[in-house]
């Protein structure tokens, strides 16, 4: 057997198509060539952009003939959740009732990535409207993990998950309500992070739970996260929750090693008895990783994690059943034809347009809101909320960063969880405390269990603190060699170049 090439990185194809040694146009072709080839068996796309992908490949070409310097990630080809707008193209959520609707404008990040002419190939595969752990509540189709195709990529982000850990690009953006990027990139051995609540605007994003939504990358490498997340983060007026911080130089960040860095482990997340014993292998491996570099460790205490998930699902259904009210029929997508008056109108179109999981969450979010009700759920849920996050400032007092789990366990077989919610749910028990602190999370590859499924690890830090979590990744993916990780089939096919 041959040894497999090791694939190109984003910033390696970047800098060979700015020297001119690789052009646009042919990555692009070679991506399409990809997808055709891999994406059969990994159902990771919806849609495809071939013609906005294509015009924006030449435009690259054409500014390196005119030996125009190209901004950072130019002419790297990338993948988009599907509920994330690119004017032109479809927006479905993975819904019925968003199944023939095309985006009138571009989300902020589009704009962006346009701006940095970054070709967007197409729109990838989520749990729809992005609830759900799995990727199996779309409307359309099972995504399925490069790492062992009979298992879930997790979710919701799973689709753009799949098609960067099958080759297909090397780079995707998800959107992170309660983990949805970094619990796929931890079971497809990715790079992901979830930014501080509003470092990059949600303007375009479809919105599921606005308090928590953000719209994350995913890559094969530290540096290139660090870069995609340059590329998207900033303030915009479109979006009222925008931070309006300068965006820091992630990437030059990622070359200074972390000093005398203090690392929390969270007592609560490492006695948990549902750990699968790898993950807490591999995490004894990242502490022996940073100890080589002169990191310190302690235990934290975060006293109301165990609420985070109770608390989440208030907050997140409560968000959601008022967001989604906007489906009625009337202005968006699927109407139901046969109605006779306007209340069937409503009901009908909900009824036919919307996935039982998505039902299940408006009851829930209603019902939470509903008058004698308010108090005693969503008031509750609000106040828990706010001791999670003090339990965060008090733990970022003692310590720089927290290592935990992104999920208790490895990537699970295709329709084990389905029937049970609330199991499904206890899957993100590590991720939604995040969300609901508003601070930023980064899951990297620490490793394979005994089965040889990814293990992925998060790195957790104050808000603002994204530039500390790439400096500490990048110091751990050199001492751990986990960069680029791909399953050996996919090593040959794909933008390896
Ligand atoms: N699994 C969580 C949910 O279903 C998180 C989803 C997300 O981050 N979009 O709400």
């Amino acid at each position: 057997m041959t040894a497999s090439p090791a694939p190109s990185t984003a910033l390696d194809l970047h800098k060979q198509i700015q020297s001119g040694q690789l052009s646009a146009q042919a990555l692009l072709e070679q991506t399409f060539n990809a997808i055709k080839a891999v994406d059969g068996d990994i159902d990771g796309f919806l849609h495809l952009a071939e013609n906005q992908a294509q015009q924006t490949a030449e435009q690259v070409d054409q500014a390196v003939a005119t030996g125009q310097p190209l901004p950072l990630l130019a002419g790297v080809p990338i993948a988009l959740k599907d509920n994330i707008h690119v004017q032109g193209v479809r927006s479905t959520c993975a819904s019925r009732i968003l199944e023939n609707f095309v985006a009138p404008f571009d989300a902020t990040v589009t704009t962006k990535l346009n701006a940095h002419m970054l070709p967007i190939v197409g729109k990838t595969n989520l749990d729809e409207f992005a609830m759900g752990s799995s990727c199996e509540n779309s409307a359309y189709k099972l995504s399925k993990n490069p790492w062992d195709t009979s298992r879930v990529p997790g979710g919701s982000s799973g689709g753009s998950a799949a098609v960067v850990a099958s080759n297909q690009v090397p780079l995707a953006l998800g959107s992170d309500t309660g983990g949805s990027v970094r619990l796929p990139a931890a079971f497809c051995a990715l790079y992901g992070i979830k930014p501080t609540y509003g470092r990059v605007s949600r303007y375009g994003l479809v919105a599921y739970g606005s308090s928590l939504d953000q719209i994350s990358p995913f890559a094969r490498t530290t540096k290139d996260l660090a870069a995609l997340l340059k590329v998207i983060a900033g303030f915009d007026p479109m979006d009222s929750t925008a931070l309006s911080d300068e965006v820091p130089d992630y990437l030059a960040l990622c070359d200074q090693p972390p000093k005398q860095l203090k690392v929390g482990l969270v007592k609560e997340l490492m006695d948990s008895d549902g750990l699968q014993p790898d993950i807490k292998a591999a995490i004894d491996q990242s502490i022996q990783h940073l100890e080589g570099l002169g990191a310190t460790f302690q235990t934290v205490s975060l006293p109301h994690i165990n609420y985070a998930v109770a608390s989440y699902y208030i907050v997140a259904t409560a968000e959601a059943s008022s967001n989604l009210a906007r489906y009625d029929g009337v202005r968006y997508g699927l109407r139901a034809e046969e109605a006779q008056d306007i209340y069937h109108l409503f009901t009908q179109t909900r009824e036919q347009g919307f996935g039982t999981e998505v039902k299940r969450r408006i009851m829930l979010g209603t019902f939470a809101l509903s008058s004698g009700y308010y108090d005693a759920y969503y008031g509750k849920a609000q106040k828990v909320r706010q001791l999670i996050r003090q339990d965060f400032e008090t733990a970022f007092e003692q310590v720089d960063i927290l290592l935990c789990p992104a999920a208790p366990f490895t990537a699970f077989k295709l329709g084990e969880k389905v029937a049970d919610p609330v199991q499904m749910y206890l899957t993100d028990i590590a991720t939604i405390p995040v969300n609901l602190a508003g601070i930023p999370g980064l899951s990297f590859p620490a490793g394979f269990d005994s089965s040889g499924l990814p293990i992925g690890l998060q790195l957790l830090g104050p808000h603002g603190a994204e530039g500390t979590l790439f400096s500490v990744s990048q110091a751990l993916e050199t001492a751990s060699g986990l960069s680029n990780c791909l399953p050996d089939v996919y090593k040959q096919q794909g933008v390896a170049v």
